[in-house]
C-alpha cells in the first residue's frame, strides 16, 4: 500500500466564561439550571429587541487573539448576519463575523513527542453568539434557549494538523490556554470547547489539498482522536478501492464507535452573510487594547522554558508544574521563600501537594497551605527538626487549619529529639529496662542494635531523629 499522510484542520468553537450572555443582560452560565429560564426578548429574537456588545466579550477573545500570536488584531472588526432556519436558532440567522473577524494570522505552536514543535497557524479568529440546543425525546423535539446568545469564539486552523494523535494534543494544549487565560472553563463534556473536523489525506511528500470531509458534534478528546483515527482508515480505503472522496459531513457515534452522514456540507453561499445592521463595528483604541493586554500573562510553554532554564527542573518537573497556572504561580512563590533547591520544593508539589490537592479537589492557588508554609515544613525536615512523615502531616493539618507549621510544632510537641544528652538519658533507660537483649548484643549478636532503635523510637513517640538515636544506643552498647 502507498504511504499516505492526513492533512486535518480544526473548527474550534470556545464559550467564554463571561457573566452575561454577548448581546443582552442573561446568565451565561445554564449548567445548573432549567430549560429557557436564562432568556430575554434580545436572545430568543423577538420582533424589536435589539443586541448590546458585552464589552466582556471582546476582551476576553483579544487576550486569546494575542496569546495565539495574531498578527493582527484589528481596531474595527463588524458583525455579520449568518442565515440558516433552526429550530433552535429563533432568529433565522446567527449574529457572526464573517469578511471582518477580530483578529487574523497567529500560530499556536504545539510541542510533539521528541522535542520538535508543530506550528498550526490560526488564520483567523472571531467572535458570535451560540444557538441554543434541541433534544431528541423519543418522537418529540425540546428546545431549550438557555444558550442562545451565550459568546463564543471561533477559532479556525489551517490544515497543518497530521495525525490524530496531534489533533488530540492540539486540545489538550488549547484547553490548557484557555484555562492559563482564564477566558474559558473549557470543559468539552459541557460543550465549552467544541471541536468539528476537517479530514482528507494525501500520498506522503505531496503538497496539494484533496476533498475534505467534516466530522460534526464530537464532545470529548478521546472522541475526536477516534473519529479522526476512522476517517482517515476509511479514506485510505476508499482511495486505495479507486473510489474518489466526496465532502461529506460527518457525524460520530461514540456507542457504535462509528461515522455516519449527515448531510452534503454546506457552502458560505448558503448562509448569504450580510452585514448585521442593528449592531455597530467593533471599534479597538489602541488605548483600550493596551489595557487589555496588561492582563496577558506568560504563556504555558514560555514558563516551561523558564522552569527548565531558571531552575535547573527536568523536563518532566517543569510539564507538570505548568499544566495549570496557580500550580505554576504556588511552585515560583514557594521557591521564592525556600532557602534549599527549587528541586526540593518541586518534589514535594509533586508528590504530596498535589495529592492533597486532588483528594480535596481544588486548586493551588486556594489552598490554605500557603506556599510559605510550604517552604517552612520542606526547610524544618531539612534541618532535621522534625522527621519527614511529620513534615507529611503537617501538610494536612496546615491545610485543614490554616495555621502556621511553626506553631503546630511547638503545641504538639512535633520537634523531633535530636539534643544527644537527651536522647542518650533515654536510651539508657531503654538498656536498663532490657538486660538480657543488652548481654545477648555484647555477646555478638549485634544485630539486635535495630531492635532498640525501634525501642528508643517507640519510647520518644517517633520523634527522634533515627539516625542520632542508632549512633547513641551504639556508643552505650559498646561502651
Ligand atoms: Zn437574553
Amino acid at each position: 500500500m502507498a504511504d499516505y499522510e492526513a492533512v486535518i484542520g480544526l473548527e474550534t468553537h470556545i464559550q467564554l466564561n463571561t457573566v452575561s450572555k454577548i448581546f443582552c443582560g442573561c446568565k451565561t452560565d445554564s449548567w445548573q439550571d432549567p430549560p429557557n429560564t436564562n432568556i430575554c426578548p434580545v436572545c430568543t429574537g423577538l420582533p424589536g429587541a435589539l443586541p448590546a456588545l458585552n464589552q466582556a466579550v471582546v476582551e476576553k477573545a483579544v487576550l486569546l487573539a494575542a496569546a495565539v500570536h495574531a498578527e493582527e488584531i484589528r481596531p474595527r472588526s463588524y458583525f455579520a448576519r449568518k442565515n440558516y432556519f433552526y429550530p433552535d436558532l429563533p432568529k433565522g440567522y446567527q449574529i457572526s463575523q464573517y469578511d471582518e473577524p477580530l483578529a487574523r494570522g497567529g500560530f499556536f505552536d504545539l510541542p510533539l513527542p521528541g522535542g520538535q514543535l508543530r506550528r498550526v497557524t490560526i488564520p483567523k479568529l472571531h467572535v458570535e453568539e451560540d444557538a441554543g440546543k434541541t433534544l431528541h425525546r423519543g418522537d418529540r423535539r425540546l428546545i431549550d434557549f438557555n444558550r442562545c446568545g451565550v459568546p463564543l469564539v471561533e477559532m479556525v486552523t489551517g490544515p497543518d494538523l497530521r495525525s490524530a494523535d496531534e489533533v488530540a494534543q492540539y486540545l489538550i494544549r488549547l484547553r490548557q490556554l484557555l484555562r492559563w487565560l482564564g477566558i474559558s472553563d473549557a470543559d468539552m463534556e459541557r460543550g465549552q470547547l467544541r471541536c468539528d473536523a476537517n479530514v482528507s489525506i494525501r500520498l506522503a511528500g505531496q503538497d496539494h489539498l484533496n476533498p475534505k470531509t467534516e466530522i460534526k458534534n464530537v464532545n470529548s478528546i478521546t472522541n475526536v482522536r477516534d473519529a479522526v483515527q476512522a476517517e482517515i482508515e476509511r479514506q485510505i480505503r476508499e482511495v486505495e478501492a479507486g473510489r474518489p472522496i466526496e465532502t461529506w459531513t460527518l457525524d460520530w457515534d461514540e456507542e457504535r464507535q462509528a461515522l455516519s452522514k449527515m448531510r452534503a456540507k454546506e457552502t458560505e453561499s448558503d448562509y448569504r452573510y450580510f452585514r448585521e445592521p442593528d449592531l455597530l463595528p467593533i471599534v479597538l483604541g489602541s488605548e483600550w487594547q493596551a489595557r487589555i493586554l496588561q492582563a496577558l500573562p506568560e504563556l504555558p510553554l514560555e514558563r516551561r522554558r523558564r522552569f527548565i532554564e531558571k531552575y535547573s527542573l527536568p523536563d518532566y518537573d517543569a510539564e507538570i508544574l505548568t499544566e495549570e497556572r496557580s500550580l505554576s504561580e504556588y511552585f515560583e512563590q514557594a521557591v521564592g521563600s525556600f532557602s534549599g533547591e527549587p528541586k526540593t520544593v518541586s518534589n514535594w508539589l509533586m508528590n504530596d501537594v498535589l495529592r492533597l490537592i486532588r483528594e480535596r479537589g481544588t486548586a493551588a492557588g486556594v489552598l490554605q497551605l500557603t506556599p510559605g508554609h510550604l517552604a517552612r515544613i520542606i526547610e524544618m525536615v531539612s534541618s532535621r527538626q522534625i522527621t519527614a512523615s511529620t513534615g507529611k502531616d503537617l501538610l494536612e493539618q496546615v491545610e485543614t487549619s490554616g495555621r502556621a507549621p511553626e506553631d503546630l510544632v511547638k503545641e504538639q510537641g512535633l520537634a523531633q529529639l535530636s539534643d544527644e544528652a537527651s536522647l542518650r538519658e533515654l536510651a539508657r533507660g531503654v538498656l536498663q529496662s532490657n538486660p538480657q537483649q543488652v548481654d545477648l548484643y555484647r555477646g555478638g549478636k549485634t544485630t539486635l542494635l535495630g531492635w532498640f532503635v525501634g525501642q528508643l523510637m517507640r519510647e520518644t513517640g517517633g520523634q527522634a531523629d533515627p539516625q542520632l538515636a542508632r549512633q547513641v544506643l551504639q556508643d552505650l552498647l559498646e561502651e
